[in-house]
């Protein structure tokens, strides 16, 4: 499933193509991923221009200009409603959703489940290959986005922000870091790389951690980040080509093989049922929670 580092870069991919242009057409050929429904991602996006392209947490998003054009909306009823833009697209990639330019020649294309024509001619497919995916227009950022927890690249990630997530919750710490209302983008691989480079057990308890442990962290869970982006994220299969950065993990997809620091063997665990990476030298069970 992609995480944030490879949404970030299917982002930073997209938007130079993308912000200044206007949607001209939508195909859907898997209705349910359209939320709230197919004919309603159309009535939104068609005819508008995107305005900025963005992410947030495994979300893409879209920002798009009211277009207002004639047959539209009176000024009148746009003052009276959301007068200053037209609503969002947020799209969730889940398990395996991608996206593809259709002039991209001799390239094998399957599990095409959506279109979207723009102003200059091409089309961008989304591809989807277990259907998971979710292709959302809303008005209302909010009621998508509203739940989610701090962005850790951001300068609010703090230590003093972590300790208040991690405190007053007596939970294990990788289901905590999952728990995308907690902290958003982080999923199974960058969880597990984190904390081994935090030298932090995946089970360790989140309100017994110490001030000194937070901040490694901290620092860990961002330093992990951004060396994914540098890298285009991690490629394991189809459903996330281009990535590089699955040659640097150092636990995730390692069970078995000598540990890069320790040459301890990588051990496999079941924690909240993912299949967790550890190296029990350098992240010692401390068995609390
Ligand atoms: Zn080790």
């Amino acid at each position: 499933m992609p995480e944030l580092p490879e949404v970030e870069t299917i982002v930073q991919a997209l938007r130079p193509h993308l912000e200044g242009r206007r949607f001209t057409r939508y195909i859907s050929r898997w209705a349910k991923q359209a939320v709230p429904s197919t004919a309603a991602v159309r009535r939104g996006i068609v005819g508008r221009r995107i305005t900025r392209l963005w992410r947030r947490a495994k979300f893409i998003a879209a920002d798009l200009e009211d277009s207002g054009g004639p047959g539209r909306r009176s000024r009148g009823e746009r003052a009276a409603s959301d007068q200053h833009f037209g609503g969002h697209l947020l799209i969730h990639l889940r398990m395996s959703g991608r996206f593809d330019w259709a002039d991209r020649p001799n390239h094998k294309r399957r599990h095409i489940r959506a279109a979207f024509d723009l102003d200059d001619g091409r089309r961008l497919l989304f591809c989807d290959m277990r259907k998971f995916a979710k292709i959302i227009y809303t008005t209302e950022l909010d009621a998508v986005t509203g739940q989610l927890g701090i962005e850790p690249l951001e300068r609010q990630f703090t230590a003093t922000a972590l300790e208040r997530a991690l405190y007053g919750r007596a939970r294990q710490l990788k289901p905590l870091l999952l728990d995308q209302t907690v902290i958003a983008g982080l999923g199974n691989i960058y969880t597990d790389e984190a904390l081994f480079q935090a030298g932090l057990h995946p089970t360790a308890c989140s309100e017994r951690l110490s001030r000194e442990e937070i901040e490694r962290l901290r620092t860990a869970i961002r330093a992990v980040l951004r060396k994914a982006i540098r890298h285009r994220g991690t490629s394991f299969d189809e459903a996330y080509l281009g990535g590089g950065m699955q040659k640097y993990l150092d636990v995730y997809g390692r069970a078995g093989l000598p540990c890069r620091r320790c040459k301890t063997p990588i051990e496999r665990l079941r924690i909240a049922q993912r299949g967790t990476h550890v190296c029990p030298n350098c992240q010692p069970f401390d068995g609390k929670c």
